[in-house]
């Protein structure tokens, strides 16, 4: 196996799939380092089975480039869904999981990706304001792998971390909510899938009970395929990156969702034979480290949904949707419920000179953040840091107008 490369991409999520596929896109040798056995991110090891942020709330496409090759795969196997909630005008497309991976799969390894499944990166090198090397821990050992250049898209920033590049990090209760998603089976079609349903099923609960749960109601989706419900309910506001505290995270929220189980068999109409289907495998967390980019994405840029003229890389078009507790949610709108522009600034270190950063971990304020982390605009942001990781490694330099002229020739939409 080789162990030298142009680029290296820690995680396998929404933003390292599309960094891994538009660097090899570019004629560079790519490897992708993913701690799991399969590719996805939170959609697939934490069962987000909707990715939003591929249209603004106005039903306009703003991601494609990498993000519409998987559309296009769901697609050719009749499964590219989407679903617009009519108060918002937030339109999202449903996954079913496996077929989610299996597309994955697929687009990675028909762009020539080198690919290290349960692999994780533990340590960095680096040589003045540079990464040389990253190691890796797998079933047999331990492996080095060097690059040219590196792209963090592990979420939670641990090349960053292990670079000891300058990085955002907000106090841990400042940060978003985690949640156990769960899946239920067994739910019958005509279920009550409502809100207020949902709230006076926990209310019932408590009185019968005395169980107070975290919150009354959360999201609630039938997923194609499966027909499952997948539910938002089991929060938890912990520091993640202590690993007693994300320890009892889990453990409360994996409780908690039989609980919320056994309220809505008891309580909510057509839940009678539901079943618990899965949960995790880990909990979905919204928030750790980010990157400290050469530019950062402020509140007042998602609100006015500022457009940029010489260094936009990508767009975003969701909402700021902060989980500032468990069920309390704050919201923010971009201007005419449109679109706004990250720029290339906000994907480059400002310590580490061949690291970029991609996904839930761009550059941003706290408010910024809660719009650009989901998955859609991560497929956006990891496209574009890919394709800069590759120009980099081919000639040294920061030259944003080749990655411009190299995310317009793959399609992206900037
Ligand atoms: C409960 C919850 C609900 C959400 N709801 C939605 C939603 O409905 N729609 C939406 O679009 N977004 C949603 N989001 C946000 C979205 O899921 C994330 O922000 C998005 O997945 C970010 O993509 P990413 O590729 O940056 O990171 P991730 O999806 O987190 O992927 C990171 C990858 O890196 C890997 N990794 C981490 N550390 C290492 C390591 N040391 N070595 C190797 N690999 C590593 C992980 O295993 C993972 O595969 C939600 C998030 C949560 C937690």
């Amino acid at each position: 196996m080789p162990t030298d490369f142009d680029v290296v991409v820690v995680g396998g999520g929404a933003a390292g799939i599309a960094a891994a596929v538009g660097a090899a896109q570019t004629g560079a040798t790519v490897c992708v380092i993913e701690q799991y056995g399969f590719l996805g991110g939170a959609a697939t090891n934490s069962s987000v089975l909707t990715h939003c942020g591929f249209f603004d709330q106005t039903g306009t496409q703003v991601v494609a480039g990498v993000g519409q090759q998987v559309l296009d795969r769901l697609d050719e196997r009749n499964l590219y869904h989407t679903q617009t909630i009519a108060e918002t005008g937030n339109t999202v497309v449903l996954l079913d999981l496996e077929t989610t991976k299996s597309v994955y799969d697929r687009v990675l390894r028909e762009a020539g990706v080198t690919l290290l499944l349960h692999s994780r990166l533990v340590s960095a090198t680096t040589d003045a304001d540079r990464v040389t090397e990253v190691e890796v821990v797998h079933r047999g050992g331990h492996r080095r792998i060097t690059a040219k250049a590196f792209v963090d898209c592990s979420g939670d920033g641990v090349l960053i971390a292990e670079a000891g590049a300058e990085m955002l990090l907000s106090e841990p209760d400042e940060r978003q909510a985690c949640t156990l998603v769960m899946r239920a089976g067994d739910v019958a079609a005509d279920a009550d899938l409502s809100q207020e349903g949902m709230a006076a099923a926990v209310d019932k609960y408590r009185a019968a009970t005395g169980h107070t749960l975290v919150r009354d109601s959360g999201i609630a989706v039938r997923m194609p395929v499966s027909r499952e419900i997948m539910l938002l309910l089991a929060d938890q506001h912990r520091d993640v990156l202590d690993v007693d505290e994300l320890t009892e995270a889990e453990l409360r929220a994996r409780e908690l969702s039989w609980r919320y189980l056994d309220a809505f068999r008891r309580f909510l109409p057509g839940w009678e034979n539901a079943y618990l289907a899965s949960t995790g495998p880990q909990i979905g967390i919204r928030e750790a480290r980010r990157l400290a980019g050469r530019d950062t994405v402020r509140a007042e840029d998602v609100s006015a949904g500022r457009r940029r003229e010489h260094d936009a890389i990508a767009r975003c078009g969701w909402p700021m949707e902060k989980h500032v507790a468990p069920g309390v949610t704050e919201y923010g709108g971009i201007r005419d419920k449109g679109w706004y522009h990250i720029p290339h600034g906000a994907i480059c270190s400002a310590s580490t000179d061949n690291l970029w950063a991609g996904g839930r971990l761009v550059s941003s304020d706290n408010a910024a953040y809660a719009s650009l982390r989901v998955m859609g605009t991560s497929f956006a942001t990891g496209h574009a840091c890919g394709v800069a990781a590759a120009a980099y490694a081919g000639t040294g330099e920061h030259d944003y107008f080749a990655v411009r002229r190299e995310l317009d020739r793959q399609k992206a939409l900037i």
